[in-house]
C-alpha cells in the first residue's frame, strides 16, 4: 500500500505513523525477499538511519497485527514480508527457500462450523498458514500419493 493509504489506516486506528515506523515500512516495501529484524537494522544503519532493534521488533509486530505484514517463523528465526492483499487472506511458505505466496481465497466455513459444534464458541477470526515446497524447490519424487 502506498504511504498515503498507510497514513489513513494509521489515522483510522488512532495510531501514530512515527518516523521509525515509516522508515521500516519503506524498507520492507523495497525488499525483494522477506527480511529479519536484524537485516532491517543493518540495512538502515548502512543508510545512516539508526533505529533501535527493539523499536524495529515492535514496529514489525504492529504491522503484523494490523495485517500489513506476514511473519515467517522458522525455528528461532523470524522474517517479515509486506502483504500485498489487503483483505483477509492466507499464506503458503516454502520450507526450503522461504518464499511466500499470498492466497486470495479462504474457504474454511465447514471447519468453523465444526469448531462451533465442538466447543460452543462463535468463531470470529482465524489464522492459518500453509507450508510446502515451491516449484523450484519441490523434490522431484513427491508423487507418492497419500497427501
Ligand atoms: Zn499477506
Ligand atoms: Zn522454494
Ligand atoms: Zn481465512
Amino acid at each position: 500500500m502506498n504511504i498515503g493509504l498507510l497514513r489513513n489506516l494509521f489515522r483510522e486506528k488512532k495510531l501514530s505513523l512515527s518516523h521509525p515506523r515509516l522508515v521500516i515500512y519503506q524498507e520492507l516495501s523495497n525488499a525483494l525477499s522477506p527480511l529479519s529484524p536484524l537485516e532491517i537494522y543493518q540495512t538502515l544503519l548502512k543508510k545512516k538511519k539508526k533505529i533501535g532493534l527493539t523499536s524495529i521488533y515492535r514496529s514489525l509486530e504492529l504491522f503484523e497485527s494490523l495485517g500489513l505484514a506476514f511473519k515467517i517463523t522458522n525455528g528461532p528465526n523470524v522474517k517479515y514480508k509486506l502483504c500485498e492483499l489487503e483483505n483477509h487472506h492466507h499464506h503458503i511458505v516454502c520450507k526450503a527457500c522461504g518464499n511466500v505466496v499470498e492466497l486470495n481465497f479462504c474457504d474454511i466455513s465447514n471447519w468453523s462450523k465444526k469448531v462451533t459444534e465442538s466447543t460452543g464458541y462463535q468463531v470470529v477470526d482465524h489464522q492459518l498458514n500453509f507450508y510446502g515446497f515451491c516449484k523450484s524447490c519441490k523434490p522431484l519424487q513427491t508423487q507418492s500419493g497419500s497427501r
